[in-house]
């Protein structure tokens, strides 16, 4: 809807949710609806996380692997073929009889640059150029066989600026029906720039007009029915696979202890750049897309032991960017002190 973004979340692999009823819990307390959680492969209390978010308004996406970190040419039809049928094997065995809000892919040579597993020429020239074209082909053709058996299941995609850089607008081919979930773009000095999407560091993406431009570009690629997407970064976050687990406590003080000053250091930085992004955020909400969601990458970061200040001052900016920095401000530390 004109005027907002519609959705706002967490994306995290599953695998560093140390206590997932609380993580869910502590973000219906700050306002947010989506919930992206990347895993290998379903894990085996999917349902019970899904129904406990269901229950408190967060639609869950299962985001799993479409070859992401695996030997691929994505310009070979045979590993699209290959994929394809490794895609809808896992759908119907593991995800489908979830009934899922939606599911969530990345393929292989987005995050890295085109890497090759056969380092053919077209795939060389596109680390070069940027790998868009080759993963609409590629992501493309698995896209179509899945839409095809399952035309009412909604797909995200998982897209690095790491690899596609300067090529992301080919990426206006794809199926409108798919949404663009666009991550690690690049700061300063380079050709793209959208500035909170890896570092809220003082010295790290400045914004330009030209960062306003592109993410203006991201949110109108395919018209008015642009289903798009950001992965906000710069937050405090390790990485990992595995189940989300239920721990207590007991057993997330001392990582809480080595957490808290990452936290400081990020309150402070999201302060300090909280105008541009609000003009980051407003830009978002202006656009005519037809749905705009921003995620947070929060993961490892101990929210489910304590709702942290960056982290909601960011999810008050994006749930109504119009207001002043100090306006926003405000509204977080009210939240935070009316349920601690
Ligand atoms: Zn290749």
């Amino acid at each position: 809807m004109q005027g907002r973004i519609d959705h706002v979340g967490m994306w995290t692999w599953g695998g560093r949710i140390f206590n997932w009823k609380r993580y869910l819990d502590n973000m219906r307390q700050s306002g947010m609806d989506t919930a992206v959680l990347w895993q290998d492969r379903v894990p085996p209390n999917a349902r019970e996380i899904q129904d406990y978010a269901s229950e408190r308004g967060i639609e869950l996406i299962w985001g799993f692997n479409w070859s992401w970190n695996s030997p691929v040419c994505l310009d070979s039809a045979a590993d699209a073929q290959k994929w394809t049928e490794t895609v809808l094997h896992v759908l119907d065995a593991e995800y489908l009889p979830l009934n899922p809000a939606g599911v969530y892919f990345q393929v292989g040579g987005t995050e890295f640059g085109g890497a090759c597993r056969v380092n053919c020429p077209v795939c060389t020239q596109a680390a070069r150029d940027g790998v868009g074209s080759l993963f609409v082909k590629f992501a493309g053709s698995i896209i179509a066989a899945v839409r095809r058996r399952y035309p009412q299941l909604r797909i995200s995609a998982g897209v690095h600026l790491g690899g596609v850089h300067k090529s992301y607008e080919t990426l206006r081919a794809l199926d409108p029906a798919v949404q663009i979930m666009w991550e690690d773009l690049p700061g300063p000095g380079q050709c793209i720039e959208t500035p909170f999407a890896y570092d809220w560091a003082p010295a790290a993406a400045a914004l330009t007009p030209a960062t306003l431009e592109m993410v203006r570009k991201m949110c109108a690629l395919r018209g008015t029915a642009e289903d798009v997407a950001f992965v906000i970064k710069g937050f405090p976050c390790h990485w990992g696979g595995g189940d989300p687990m239920l721990l207590e406590d007991f057993d997330l003080k001392a990582l809480a202890t080595i957490y808290q000053s990452k936290w400081e250091a990020a309150a402070k930085y999201c302060e300090q750049r909280l105008g541009d992004a609000l003009a980051v955020f407003r830009a978002i909400a202006d656009s005519p897309a037809r749905r705009k969601t921003v995620v947070l990458l929060v993961e490892h970061g101990l929210w489910e032991l304590r709702r942290e200040y960056a982290a909601v001052l960011v999810t008050e900016a994006l749930r109504d960017p119009y207001r002043e920095a100090a306006a926003v401000i405000a509204a977080a530390r009210a939240k935070l002190e009316a349920t601690p």
